[in-house]
C-alpha cells in the first residue's frame, strides 16, 4: 500500500497480485513434487477480437510462468455452437486439464450461457457456472469468480476482520456484483446491492464503510458519494479519450475506473487505483483457482493461498 500525503492510502493490487502468484507458483511446485500433478489451464477463444487476443496471450504466459500447463484453443469466428461444445466436452474429459476458460464475448450466433454451463463445474475456473454460483450462495466449496475473489482478498488484507461493516456494491452482474455480495456476506458484512434502478445512489453509497463500484460507467461514483475514511474498491475498466486534446484528436485513450479517482482519493481511507488495483488480481486468482481445481481433482486439500 502507498500513502499519499493527507489522502487515501492506495491499495497496490499489482504488488499483492505478484505475491499471490508467487505463492501459487510455490504451491504448484509442491503439488508436482508430492503428487506428480501439473495443473493445466485450457483457454478457448473464438474469433479475432483484438482485446481478447491480448488477454488470452497474457493468461497463457502467466500460466506457464506459474509452472502450469497452458493450452490455447483458437476457433474461427464462424465456428458452430455444436463444434464449440465438442471442444468443451473433450476438455472436460482430458485428465491433464484442470481449468477451462472460455474467453468472452462470444460471437452473437453462440449462446454464451449454454457454452459456460457445458463446462464441468469442477473445471470452471472462471466460476461462472450456475453450479458454482449456487455453491457460493449456500456456502459450499466451489470455484469463485476471479474479480470478486481478488477484490475480497484486497479488502481482507487492508481491513482484516470485515464483520459488521456496511458494504455497498454498485452493480449486480453475475460476474462481479452478485458474487462480490455473497463473499462479503460470508465475511459478515451488512451488504447492499445497488443497480440502475436504485434510488438516491449517492446517499446509499455514503452509508458504505466498503464501497465496491462495478458498473462500467467511467468515473460515475463521485467524491461526495464517499463516506470519509471508507475503503473503495474500483472494479471498473473504461477506455476514455486521452486528457491531452491533441492525443485525444489522434484517437489516443486512457483507462479509468467507475470512480472519479481524483475526488475519491481526497475522501476515502483506502482506494484501489485504475489501472493497478483490482485488474492484476483477476489473473492471479485465475491461477489460484486452477491450482485449487487441480488439487481437488485428486482429492488433495489445497494449501492456503491467503497472505
Ligand atoms: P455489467 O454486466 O454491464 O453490469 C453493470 C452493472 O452496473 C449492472 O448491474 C447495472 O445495473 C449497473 N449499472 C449500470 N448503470 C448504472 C447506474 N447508472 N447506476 C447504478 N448502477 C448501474 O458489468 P460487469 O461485467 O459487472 O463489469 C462492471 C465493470 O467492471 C466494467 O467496467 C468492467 O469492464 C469491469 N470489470 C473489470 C474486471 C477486472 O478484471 N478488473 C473484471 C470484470 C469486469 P442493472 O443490472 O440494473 O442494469
Amino acid at each position: 500500500m502507498t500513502e499519499i500525503d493527507g489522502r487515501a492510502t492506495l491499495i497496490d493490487g499489482k504488488a499483492f497480485a505478484g505475491q499471490l502468484v508467487q505463492r501459487v507458483t510455490a504451491c504448484v511446485a509442491r503439488l508436482m513434487a508430492d503428487h506428480g500433478v501439473r495443473p493445466g489451464l485450457a483457454v478457448v477463444i473464438v474469433g479475432e477480437d483484438a482485446a481478447s487476443q491480448i488477454y488470452v496471450r497474457n493468461k497463457g504466459e502467466r500460466t506457464l510462468e506459474a509452472g502450469m500447463r497452458s493450452d490455447t484453443h483458437r476457433l474461427d469466428a464462424g465456428v458452430s455452437q455444436e463444434d464449440l461444445l465438442a471442444v468443451i466436452a473433450a476438455l472436460n474429459a482430458d485428465a491433464g486439464i484442470h481449468g477451462i476458460l472460455v474467453q468472452l464475448p462470444l460471437p452473437a450466433h453462440i449462446d454464451a450461457s449454454t457454452v459456460l454451463d457445458a463446462i464441468d463445474p469442477d473445471k470452471d475456473v472462471d466460476g461462472f457456472h450456475v453450479v458454482n454460483a449456487g455453491r457460493l450462495a449456500v456456502g459450499l466449496p466451489g470455484l469463485v469468480p476471479c474479480t470478486p475473489l481478488g477484490s475480497a482478498m484486497l479488502l481482507k488484507d487492508v481491513l482484516g476482520d470485515l464483520s459488521g461493516l456496511n458494504a455497498v456494491i454498485v452493480g449486480r452482474s453475475n460476474i462481479v456484483g452478485k458474487p462480490m455480495a455473497q463473499l462479503l456476506l460470508a465475511e459478515n458484512c451488512t451488504v447492499t446491492i445497488a443497480h440502475s434502478r436504485s434510488r438516491d445512489l449517492a446517499a446509499l453509497c455514503r452509508t458504505a464503510d466498503i464501497l465496491v463500484a462495478a458498473v462500467g460507467r467511467p468515473e460515475m461514483v463521485r467524491g461526495d458519494w464517499i463516506k470519509p475514511g471508507a475503503t473503495v474498491i474500483d472494479v471498473g475498466i473504461n477506455r476514455v479519450p486521452s486528457r491531452d486534446p491533441v492525443n485525444a484528436a489522434e484517437g489516443r485513450t486512457r483507462v479509468v475506473g467507475d470512480v472519479a479517482f481524483d475526488e475519491a482519493v481526497m475522501v476515502a481511507g483506502h482506494i484501489t487505483p485504475v489501472p493497478g488495483g483490482v485488474g492484476p488480481m483477476t489473473i492471479a486468482c485465475l491461477l489460484a483457482n486452477t491450482y485449487v481445481a487441480a488439487c481437488r481433482s485428486i482429492g488433495v486439500e489445497p494449501d492456503t493461498l491467503a497472505g
